[in-house]
């Protein structure tokens, strides 16, 4: 009785999870394992945003809350998009969901028919297609390259639009490639989706406060087309929140109600702790959040020049998100210390983690092959340590 079922059967078990299972098994093995492979900020969540969640358990916010949301918390969502972003959208445009995951699941399971498209570009966070995929939807994949900076063009996106497309996603500044579109840029995208109304897009803008490069939120840019634009967005990365699960979508009020509906079903809504949580976030000391971005930007320029100096890796730098999406072409038809032969990322991959403990994530997970995600949100000491085994790695590749 318990056979999956289509849908679910063509998700397969993610490459990240490959990797960080081939890693735990290392380490229970005794070996040394330097783990790179992981999206989530290393700094603690911020003290008075725990303080703000334990005084709201004692003082009886442990109820089911509104299914989109806290009102506090959705009042305190519209001020921080007024004062970051430049709009302020109504309490009725805003939905909280248990993670911004879920709100990308809820858009697309309240608006996906089957045979729908979506498009995303990659290299794409993991999760894109696969959620689409649970949704019924379709995902249509627009490459990219390190000489495009990883972006679409307008003219790829034109050429991409067909009858069947009901959503562009983007997502800036990018998870894998920390990609992100400038004002310029956005621009020219929205004037070519001006042309085709039946397309909706979808904005996840999780990384926007580690961005090196000026940060434009979508619907800032194209504030005509917000009856088509959803915002996706949260605390987990900014404020070092990922297991306080709250992000939120900022959309045309019919397409908010679907995705309540859909979350009503689901959820009920998101941790009403976590809620008060993501509101004393908002509303604390905004602060640290540029000090904590100045940090990230200083390990991105140590792991940059350390790879680059490989004279292997490709490492073209990042305008935000704490990744490098380095090409690792160059190793292919070589043979690593230990014998093994080097064809594709994924044994660049393997072959690093077996012979010198450090774990990475290739990049045909992400739709783009040819390539490897390191992440840099950990110490210092673990970079520099895991740039020293990747570079005999390189030296000793024949
Ligand atoms: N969007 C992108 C691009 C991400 O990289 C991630 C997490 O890795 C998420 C969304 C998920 O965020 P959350 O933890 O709030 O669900």
């Amino acid at each position: 009785p318990f056979r999956r079922s289509a849908r679910i059967d063509a998700v397969e078990l993610s490459e990240i999870l490959k990797i960080s299972e081939l890693a735990d098994a290392l380490k229970r093995e005794g070996r040394d394992v330097i783990s790179l492979g992981t999206g989530e900020p290393d700094f603690p969540t911020p003290a008075p945003v725990i303080e703000a969640a334990h005084k709201a358990a004692l003082a009886g916010e442990t109820t089911y809350t509104l299914t989109a949301g806290r009102l506090p918390l959705r009042k305190a969502i519209g001020e921080a998009c007024q004062r970051e972003n430049g709009y302020r959208p109504e309490t009725g445009e805003i939905i909280v969901c248990t993670g911004a995951k879920q709100v990308l699941y809820n858009a697309f399971a309240a608006t996906l028919d089957p045979g729908d498209e979506v498009l995303i570009i990659a290299p794409y966070w993991t999760s894109y297609p696969d959620i689409i995929t649970v949704c019924n939807g379709k995902p249509v994949v627009l490459p990219t390259t390190a000489e495009t900076g990883f972006r679409i063009t307008p003219e790829q996106l034109r050429g991409a639009i067909g009858p069947k497309t009901r959503w562009l996603l983007l997502n800036s500044p990018s998870n894998p490639s920390g990609a992100a579109y400038a004002k310029d840029d956005l621009e020219a995208l929205a004037e070519v989706l001006r042309d085709t109304p039946h397309v909706g897009i979808m904005v996840d803008e999780i990384y926007q406060h580690i961005s090196y490069v000026p940060f434009h939120s979508f619907r800032a840019v194209a504030p005509d087309l917000a009856d088509r634009t959803l915002i996706v967005n949260g605390v987990s990365k900014s404020y070092a929140m990922t297991g306080w699960r709250i992000g939120w979508g900022i959309g045309p009020k019919r397409l908010i109600s679907a995705m309540v509906a859909v979350q009503s079903q689901i959820t009920s809504g998101a941790s009403s702790v976590s809620q008060a949580a993501a509101a004393a976030a908002l509303e604390g000391d905004q602060q640290l959040l540029a000090e904590r971005c100045d940090d990230f930007r200083d390990r991105r320029d140590m792991m940059v020049a350390a790879l680059s100096a490989t004279g292997v890796l490709d490492c073209p730098s990042a305008d935000g998100a704490f990744y490098l999406f380095p090409g690792c072409a160059r190793a292919f038809g070589k043979t690593t210390a230990k014998g093994r032969r080097i064809e594709t990322d994924a044994d660049f991959c393997e072959a690093l983690l077996e012979e010198e403990g450090v774990a990475l994530v290739p990049g045909r997970a992400f739709g783009t092959p040819g390539h490897i995600r390191l992440s840099y949100a950990y110490s210092r000491a673990s970079l520099n340590e895991a740039a020293t085994r990747i570079a005999r790695f390189c030296a000793n590749l024949k």
